[in-house]
């Protein structure tokens, strides 16, 4: 099925590099930690399913059965798109193509990440460019976060945020 195969294609919704978190009902919090994932606290109180989700395993969610209504709910610009037949799935696979090719070209810019604790590619751009970590970013860098998160947010991010 075409919604699904970009989907699988994809992962940028559950791989940290579009949200940090997604917001989570509190009957929710029991039964995801009984599968080990880890739930956080935002400010406001309200729980929320860290991301990069620790349930991603390459581009697939390994709970998909027990995921949140959160995931169930969620479909981004582009899905939506290729649902109401404004672009073809080959159109959208390119899409989603260029995305990740924008973060591998941000990731050869940065310093490694902790390997034992991977977190998504533009969470890790958006740290190094903090103040108290060494930021701003070298030129190159930032324009190519930029470019990575410009491409996001045209196509992926929309009015639809799940989280920040
Ligand atoms: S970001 Fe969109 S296309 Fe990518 S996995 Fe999520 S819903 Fe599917
Ligand atoms: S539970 Fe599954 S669908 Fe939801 S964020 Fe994690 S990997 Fe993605």
């Amino acid at each position: 099925m075409p919604l699904s195969t970009l989907c699988q294609r994809c992962g940028l919704c559950c791989d940290g590099n579009l949200f940090s978190s997604l917001p989570l009902r509190r009957s929710e919090v029991a039964p995801l930690e009984r599968l080990a994932l880890p739930v956080v606290e935002r400010s406001d109180g309200t729980p929320a399913l860290e991301q990069r989700c620790a349930a991603l395993e390459g581009r697939c969610c390994t709970v998909y059965a027990e995921r949140p209504e959160a995931c169930r709910s969620y479909r981004c610009l582009l899905l939506m798109a290729l649902s109401e037949g404004e672009v073809s799935l080959e159109e959208a696979l390119a899409v989603v193509d260029e995305a990740h090719a924008r973060i591998q070209a941000m990731d050869a810019l940065l310093p490694p990440g902790d390997a034992r604790a991977p977190s998504a590619v533009l969470q890790r751009a958006r740290r190094a460019g903090l103040p108290e970590n060494g930021g701003p970013l070298p030129p190159r860098a930032q324009e190519s976060w930029e470019q990575a998160e410009l491409w996001l947010n045209r196509h992926f991010r929309g009015r639809h945020r799940r989280g920040q």
